[in-house]
């Protein structure tokens, strides 16, 4: 055995393992994207590309994590939920936390081109944090919280961005036209001054994706459109009860 005198260093290290029976959730979000999705001349207020690169790179993450029974991303970026009884790493926070980001980022980066026609000009990265949730319910509010951030965000950036490009109000204009109103206000400046049907926007915007996986044999056909063999991305509800009944991935 290796033993030298300076072992003793590895003492100072801290324990950092999860609760067990916990449902542990690694979020990853882009770190400065507001800077980045300018350089990079993100379509605003949604650009697909950079969503369907996300959601790549998500893909990724599941594929090396077994564990991870459900992914759910929006804007810059993705929630990945892992089984409440695995115990990969002894479930250490940093491991999972660290991996999660780092292959996240490095997949991301791997298959930029193949959603890019520009080059990347800066090395982009993502922060993590670990949250645990004890209950089944906290962690559907958790994941329900995320969605209805998306459609709250997506409402507001969606009316920000026709004022100013199709209603040529400036930024601060727009700012202001919007400062102060609701949910129903929004989708009637939509409506009624562009002819804008907020429902009708895609889902993809609106909703954000969810990952799930989906062992079922699929004939060549069926699996065109997938993420990968057995992933499935999906721009559905996940607040109501719909979704959980019918993928039955939390019991
Ligand atoms: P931080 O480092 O604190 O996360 P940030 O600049 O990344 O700072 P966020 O709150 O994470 O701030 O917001 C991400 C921003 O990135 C959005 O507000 C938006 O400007 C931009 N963005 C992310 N994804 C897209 C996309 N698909 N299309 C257009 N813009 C996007
Ligand atoms: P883990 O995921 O647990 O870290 P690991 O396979 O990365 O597993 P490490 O203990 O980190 O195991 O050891 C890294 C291994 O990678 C080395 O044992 C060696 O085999 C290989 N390796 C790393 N850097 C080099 C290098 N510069 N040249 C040759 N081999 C290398
Ligand atoms: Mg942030
Ligand atoms: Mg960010
Ligand atoms: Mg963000
Ligand atoms: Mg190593």
């Amino acid at each position: 055995m290796a033993n030298s005198k300076f072992e003793y260093v590895r003492n100072f290290e801290t324990d950092d393992r999860c609760l067990p029976n916990t449902w542990i959730v690694v979020r990853v979000d882009g770190r400065g994207f507001h800077k980045f999705s300018e350089k990079h001349e993100f379509a605003k207020p949604n650009d697909k590309r950079s969503l369907d690169l996300m959601g790549k790179a998500a893909g990724r993450v599941m594929t090396e994590f077994k564990e991870i029974c459900l992914a759910y991303g929006q804007s810059d970026e993705f929630s990945f939920v892992f089984k409440r009884d695995m115990d990969l790493h002894k479930r250490r926070a940093s491991k999972l936390m660290t991996s999660v980001a780092s292959i996240f980022t490095s997949a991301f980066v791997f298959h930029w081109p193949q959603f890019f026609d520009i080059p990347l000009k800066y090395p982009p990265s993502f922060d993590g944090r670990v949250v645990l949730y004890p209950s089944t319910q906290n962690l559907r509010d958790y994941l329900s919280w995320r969605q209805a951030d998306c459609h709250i965000n997506n409402l507001y950036n969606t009316a920000f961005w026709t004022l100013v490009l199709k209603g040529n109000l400036t930024n601060a204009e727009a700012e202001k036209r919007l400062c102060g109103t609701f949910a129903n206000d929004k989708n009637e400046i939509l409506f009624s001054e562009f002819g804008i049907n907020y429902n009708n926007e895609p889902q993809l915007f609106r909703k954000g994706t969810v990952l799930v996986r989906d062992k079922k044999k699929k004939s060549e056909e069926e699996l065109e459109g997938r993420l990968t063999k057995d992933i499935l991305a999906l721009n559905e509800d996940i607040i109501g009860d719909a979704f959980w009944n019918n993928h039955k991935i939390l019991d």
